[in-house]
């Protein structure tokens, strides 16, 4: 499974060279060349990071940084001219990951971007980060995201799915699900889960087709992690 990258770059050669490099490390790369079509894209679509330069047409980097930075943590290197120190402090304080003066060696932006990936990896394990194959479960965010795409859930599917989820490859009996998500206190039908069960299955499982959500007869349900989406 490769991150996926957005690289913001206007100057055609280095883009493609860039994009190159980055195709022949396994990455999945996405490429703007135009400061108000990498914002779109990198507020509309998920990321894993980005490459930004900063001199861009019609929206300069520091803008989109500023901009993006109010909706995610998604690591961001930047792309400076040689001599803007400005560029770099002011990217730096608008939460810029990192920052590199063209020209630069493709091997050091490649570096910095392992480097900024391990970072988001580990600060994922503390944000509480769920990931089940294609399924991505922000908590903080409070946000489903499904090969990237977003998921709307209302809080109990949200709950159901967060507590299934952590407990991945362990059987959930109804009881222990419900407690969950609707709370200790709740009397009534247990089979309200099957119905929370179906409207996660219908959002996840039948509209991407994957076998997210497993039942086990009689006990209750389980996610595992195999869901190979591949084929
Ligand atoms: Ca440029």
């Amino acid at each position: 499974m490769g991150n996926r990258i957005l690289l913001v770059e206007d100057e055609e050669k280095i883009a493609r060279f860039v994009e190159l490099e980055l195709l022949h490390e396994g990455y999945e790369v996405v490429k703007k060349k135009d400061g108000r079509a990498g914002l779109t894209a990198a507020l509309e679509e998920t990321f894993d990071l980005i490459v930004l330069d900063v001199m861009l047409p019609s929206l300069n980097g520091l803008e989109i940084l500023r901009r993006v930075r109010k909706e995610s943590n998604v690591p961001i290197i930047l792309l400076t001219a040689r001599d803007s120190v400005m560029d770099k402090v002011a990217g730096l304080d608008a939460g810029a990951d990192d920052y590199l003066t063209k020209p630069f060696a493709i091997e050091e932006l490649l570096a910095r971007i392992r480097v900024a990936l391990k970072r988001r990896r580990m600060s994922n394990q503390e944000t509480h980060t769920l990931v089940v194959g294609d399924v991505e479960l922000d908590s903080d965010r409070h946000e489903v995201t499904v090969r990237g795409e977003n998921v709307e859930l209302t809080n109990r599917e949200f709950e159901l799915l967060s507590c299934l989820m952590e407990n991945k490859g362990i059987v959930m009996d109804r009881e222990k699900l419900i407690n969950t998500v609707c709370g200790y206190d709740y009397i009534g039908e247990t089979n309200i889960i099957d119905v929370y069960i179906r409207y996660l299955r219908t959002k996840i499982d039948d509209r991407y087709g994957i076998k997210l959500i497993h039942t086990v007869r009689g006990v209750g349900y389980v996610i595992k992690d195999n869901t190979d989406t591949s084929k």
